[in-house]
């Protein structure tokens, strides 16, 4: 059918305008607006005009799509969208997926793809022995993102606590399971628990301590009480970057309880995680060598294009346990037992071969590379921090990560005037800023998030946040 190719020509010029626009973008992103709040029915009624009756022309279709995917899209490759966890892709990264596209590899069966399958398994080696697991006593899969790695930690607890889960699930149980994580978790947990059909009341939620940790003594309390109460303690989730204000949990502390008690210890490292790289805070992620896993996002601090992070364990045998099934329409096995068919490892089957997106990066710029990003990140939040309490402004959160939560004396506290100020900001299309909540107060959320955010980007916040504070007074 070669309406689907098109000609050799066709395809060579539509190749050719949509890189040009691409690079375009690419290149000239800090010059475009970031974007700002749009009504729904406006974005809706461009898009229902589009009714699939009409073949359109290539070049028109293409170009139309990527102006409006210009025009209605918050921009997070640029320098001044200092925003939730989205990065700006790093170039090899983009090729990556372009190249995974055109070949399309099947990650499903080994056989089908051995020299993507390995250098995935490679990749996942080399994180498990960053992170301090024992070369024998570790494993893992590429996910789809931290949600799916916080349901497959969830799914190998369930495995390795209740017996015959495989096959009865949690009919046979006589004990409920409790997962335990700090209020300041993410709230794929709570997901992952209603997917497995334990529901929301298993997770039990301890609130953080002053310094948005997850609160030890409290934790402690809780599973006794719930012990003494006939129930499973089954899981305790550390957070190692919490999505609001960054912190990190006393994993140490998590690990002991988890030893004490007999329970898994997952590390929710999904932005966090990659302080594994860094040449000296890779401390502030001391005790995650005890974990039994950690999910930790690609698609956050490691600057790729979405839909990729990693899951990680240290125990070699429980994925498969988990997810491992025979099919009448796969190839048997045959003479080579070290082959491991991605797919008895996930939750997925037909897979993308996600781990060329990091691979490639990785073989340009070496961990070396990274860590230069991750920590240059850091000195520039350390630099905003400075600025912020230069210009009388408060920051309220504590973190080595490069999340600044801050606010201005004369902001009210039970007021909606920092998310107004916030909302202003954000609809000049300058710059791309949060709130989030650091106790009874609202405070404005800075995430430096882009590798190209740099002084200019930070003096342009600076200017923005002192034009609408006056706004607001006046
Ligand atoms: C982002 C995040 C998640 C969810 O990850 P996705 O890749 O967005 O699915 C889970 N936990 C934490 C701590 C996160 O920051």
């Amino acid at each position: 059918m070669k309406r689907f190719d098109g000609t050799k020509a066709e395809r060579e010029a539509l190749l050719q305008m949509t890189t040009d626009s691409l690079l375009e973008f690419y290149e000239q992103v800090s010059e475009h607006p970031i974007g700002t709040i749009w009504p729904q029915e406006m974005i809706a009624s461009i898009v229902e005009k589009f009714d699939f009756e009409t073949p359109q022309a290539g070049p028109e279709a293409i170009q139309e799509l990527i102006e409006n995917l210009k025009q209605y899209t918050i921009h997070t490759p640029h320098p001044n969208y200092f925003g939730l966890f989205n990065p700006r892709p790093n170039f090899p990264s983009i090729l990556a997926d372009l190249i995974t596209a055109f070949l399309n590899p099947q990650l499903a069966a080994w056989s089908h793809a051995p020299y993507a399958a390995e250098i995935e398994r490679n990749l996942i080696h080399q994180f498990c022995t960053k992170f301090g697991y024992s070369s024998t006593q570790q494993d893992g899969t590429f996910t789809s993102g931290g949600a799916e790695s916080n349901l497959t930690a969830l799914i190998c607890a369930l495995n390795q606590y209740i017996p015959d889960f495989n096959t009865h699930g949690l009919l046979k149980i006589q004990q409920l399971p409790r997962i335990y994580c700090s209020a300041e978790s993410h709230h794929s947990i709570v997901k992952a628990a209603r997917s497995v059909g334990l529901g929301a009341y298993s997770v039990i939620k301890i609130p953080a301590s002053k310094d948005q940790c997850i609160d030890i003594p409290l934790l402690t309390q809780q599973i006794e009480k719930d012990q003494a109460a006939g129930h499973l303690p089954l899981m305790i989730v550390g957070t190692a970057g919490t999505t609001g204000a960054g912190a990190i949990d006393d994993l140490h502390a998590i690990a002991t309880l988890c030893e004490t008690h007999d329970m898994w210890f997952h590390v929710d490292a999904a932005y966090g995680g990659a302080l594994v790289l860094s040449a000296d805070k890779h401390r502030y992620l001391a005790g995650i060598e005890r974990s039994d896993s950690i999910t930790m996002d690609i698609h956050k601090w490691f600057s790729v294009p979405m839909g990729i992070s990693v899951f990680l364990t240290a125990n070699p045998t429980i994925l498969h346990q988990a997810f491992s099934v025979t099919t009448a329409y796969m190839p048997k096995k045959g003479e080579q037992p070290k082959e491991i068919d991605p797919y008895v490892h996930s939750i997925q089957w037909s897979r993308r071969f996600m781990g060329l997106k990091l691979h490639l990066p990785l073989l340009l710029f070496g961990w070396k590379g990274y860590q230069e990003v991750i920590d240059g990140q850091m000195e520039q939040a350390d630099l905003l921090r400075q600025v912020l309490i230069d210009e009388g402004w408060t920051v309220h959160n504590e973190t080595v990560l490069p999340i600044v939560c801050f606010s201005h004396p004369t902001l009210q506290a039970k007021s909606d005037q920092t998310q107004k100020l916030v909302d202003g900001i954000v609809r000049t299309g300058k710059a791309w800023i949060s709130t989030y909540p650091i106790g009874e107060k609202l405070c404005l959320r800075a995430c430096i998030t882009n590798y190209n955010t740099d002084q200019k980007a930070i003096t342009d916040l600076m200017n923005l946040l002192k034009e609408h504070l006056t706004l607001q007074q006046a």
